[in-house]
Order: structure tokens, then sequence, then C-alpha cells
């Protein structure tokens, strides 16, 4: 983690407040009942994008889910699924909301550790909020500000009006609308919700209890994508027209020794008679084990020897084109789809040239790829190191490959 930008120590960062205790009732209808914040985006319920841009920002120390009441067992436990398959890499503490927004506040700030002393206080039915967002405001914190919050310039001319009638037109310069995360001194933004209790006093937001108590809030940019999920219409806003493919590279790399007694040496399940013999627990196909690893290493899925393991004597001699499609059934499923494999034989002995047209073939057939999407290459090490002394083989393989997203329309009200 990174504080130096922020200007606080690490022990010190600001903590956040997730809001997800609202009811959301202006959306009810169009979400066929569920709380806004469980409205699931690519994947993962809305206060989760907040938690992310939070995690991401390097600039907090904490998070606090605020969960209504009703729910605190299910949040519980769909916080700790999410965990499980997304660590965000920060301490987390879930505390029950109330009745209205400031009570929920006031119930997560009690939450908050006794070392705390700055929080941002954020809705989470504002999942776009970024991590940089969150940083410049943990920076005006670290800067001696006691409430900090972000505000956008209006552009639609603000008129007050009552039954009916304009009373009054407001002097749209002076206006701003205000968002959140909203970052303030804790001391200052507990007192403040002391006395709005005593007194009686309601606000929609916390700057608000501040201003109220004579404390001064600065304003710096807001981000104009960091919209509010309020209405029927924004869910449009949530729905993923063309979801884009995320291009993936992996690499790998394997080295085979030559031994005399060894197995035939195979390259990209080509016998190569005549060639030297290697010492492997497999065939010992040096160059589809290099390629296996650079495909795993596009799915995120670690490397051949944790899947299949040279102890294990269901592997003793395996042809390594059985294991790769074992790999390419795996990496599919992980949604991976192998485009183009770029492969660096680097071997004293022996030449590769009289091969290399072979390889690249049945290479591009076990990975269902057309041969233009292949690649052999072929070096020596100008007689140094291992291979020019002809003890052993090396491969380097890249494969590039495409992850499919999720289907469009993932918006969904599911909350498993
Ligand atoms: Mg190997």
């Amino acid at each position: 983690m990174t504080d130096s930008s922020v200007g606080f120590a690490p022990a010190a960062l600001p903590w956040a407040l997730i809001l997800a205790a609202g009811s959301g009732r202006r959306l009810a209808a169009a979400t066929g009942g569920t709380a806004k914040q469980f409205l699931r985006w690519r994947g993962v319920p809305l206060f989760w994008h907040s938690a992310r841009a939070m995690s991401r920002s390097a600039a907090i120390g904490g998070l606090v889910f605020v969960f209504p009441a009703s729910r605190m067992d299910a949040a519980r436990s769909l916080l700790d699924a999410l965990h499980r398959r997304d660590d965000l890499g920060l301490p987390w503490f879930v505390a029950q909301g109330g009745p209205r927004r400031q009570d929920s506040v006031a119930l997560g700030l009690a939450a908050l550790p006794g070392t705390v002393r700055h929080v941002l206080v954020h809705d989470a039915a504002r999942p776009f909020v970024s991590p940089g967002l969150v940083r410049r405001l943990s920076a005006a914190l670290a800067e001696g500000a006691e409430a900090v919050i972000p505000v956008l310039p209006v552009t639609d001319t603000i008129k007050r009006v009552a039954h009916g009638f304009v009373r009054q037109t407001l002097p749209r310069a002076e206006l701003a609308a205000v968002q959140t995360p909203q970052g303030f001194a804790l001391p200052p933004l507990r007192q403040a919700h002391a006395r709005a209790r005593e007194n009686g006093l309601e606000a929609t937001d916390d700057a608000a209890l501040m201003e109220a108590m004579g404390h001064e809030v600065r304003a710096i940019d807001g981000e104009a994508c960091n919209v509010k999920i309020t209405n029927p219409d924004d869910l449009a806003l949530l729905r993923d027209t063309a979801p884009q493919p995320e291009t993936r590279t992996g690499m790998g790399y394997d080295v085979h020794r030559y031994a005399t007694g060894g197995r035939p040496l195979v390259l990209g399940g080509v016998p190569i008679p005549g060639g030297p013999e290697v010492l492997a627990h497999s065939d010992g196909d040096v160059l589809l084990h290099a390629l296996m690893d650079a495909l795993l290493g596009c799915a995120c899925l670690g490397d051949i020897g944790q899947h299949f393991p040279d102890k294990d004597p269901a592997f003793a001699g395996i042809s390594s084109a059985v294991l790769l499609r074992r790999v390419l059934d795996m990496t599919r499923a992980a949604g991976v789809q192998a485009r183009h494999a770029d492969l660096t034989v680097v071997a004293q002995t022996p030449r590769l040239a009289p091969h290399s047209g072979a390889i690249r073939k049945n290479v591009a057939r076990l990975l269902d790829l057309p041969a233009a999407c292949v690649n052999i290459k072929a070096s020596t090490e100008e007689g140094l190191g291992f291979t020019g002394r002809a003890e052993g083989i090396k491969v380097y393989a890249v494969v590039s490959a495409q992850v499919c997203p999720q289907p469009p329309g993932t918006l969904d009200t599911g909350e498993a």
C-alpha cells in the first residue's frame, strides 16, 4: 500500500463507511423489490463496486459496511463470499443501519476502530466512484481539512417552486450539486451527529450537519460519472450493451535435460528422429510444456506442475498432447480463448529447421488455430550455457488470448 500520495502514515489512513442500509423505495417497483444496493452489476452487488474503488485507491485503511437491520445475516454471508472470491486486502466490519440515512451514518461511525481519525462517508448507490476521487478526498483530509465534499457545477437553472408556482430563481453560479464520498475528521463529525440528535436536526448529507456546527466544509471537484442510482431510468446506466473482450498474454518457460537412455525427443507432438534423448516424467515435450504454462498464465490458473505433478504415476510417460487437451478444457472453462502462440526453441542440437513446419502445423491443430496464428522460432545460444554445451533444451512460449466478458444484461436482482 502506498500512502505517500495522500500524506497519511498507513496506520492513519481514513476509513470508509459504505452506506447500504437504504430501502430504495423509488426503485422497488423496477427491481422487483430488491434494494438497489443489492442489485448486481457485472456479477457483484452495487455496494461492492464502491468497496473496490476504496481498496484500489490505496488511500483507505479499512471499511465499515452498513446494512439494513433486517438483512444483517444475509449481508454478512454475502460479504464473506465476496471477500473469498475478490479479497479487497482491507480490514472490514459490518454495522447495522437505522431508520434514516443519518441514523445509519451514526451507527457506522460507532463501529469504527478507536484508532481511526478520519472517515469517508459514501452512499452505495454511487457505484461508479473512482479511486482517484477517493485519493483526492483523502489528500484534502491529510492537509488538515475537517470536512471535504465533491461538488459539480449545476447546469440546469434551479428555481424554488411551491404549490405549483415559482417563488424564486436561484443564482446558478453559486449552486453546486453534491456527491459522496464526503470526508471528515472523525471527532467533529461525531459531535455534529450527537448535536443533530439532541436538536432534532435532519439533513440529507453529513456536510450539512458540520455546516450547522460552524465547521468549514471544503469543496473539491466531483466527477460527472459518479452518479447516484435513484430512479428507474438510472438502471439503464447499469446495462452493458456491448461488452468488450479482454486481451490477455501468458508466458511459459520449460527446460529438459538431455540424457542417454532417456525418452526420445518430441517437440510440439512431433517426433525428432535421431535427436538427443531427454529426462522426463511425462513424454518430455518441452515445447508443449512451455505452451501449457503460457495458456495457464492467460487464465491465471497456476502452472502445469500444480495440475500434473511429476510425482504422480498417472502422468508417467503420458503424451503431452493429452495434457494440453486438459489444459485447454480448463482454460476454455475460464472463458479464455487462445488467439496466437509464439514459441522460441533454444537448443544447440538438434537442428530445428527440418522440423519446424511440421511442429507449427501440429501445434496449430492441437490449439484449434490456423497455422497462420502459430509461430515457431529457433535459436542457439552461441555455444554458451547448458544449451550451448548440448546438455539440454529450453523453450519460451508466449500466448495471446481473449477472455469472454459476461454476457450482456447481467444486471439481475439475485442476491445469492
Ligand atoms: Mg517439462
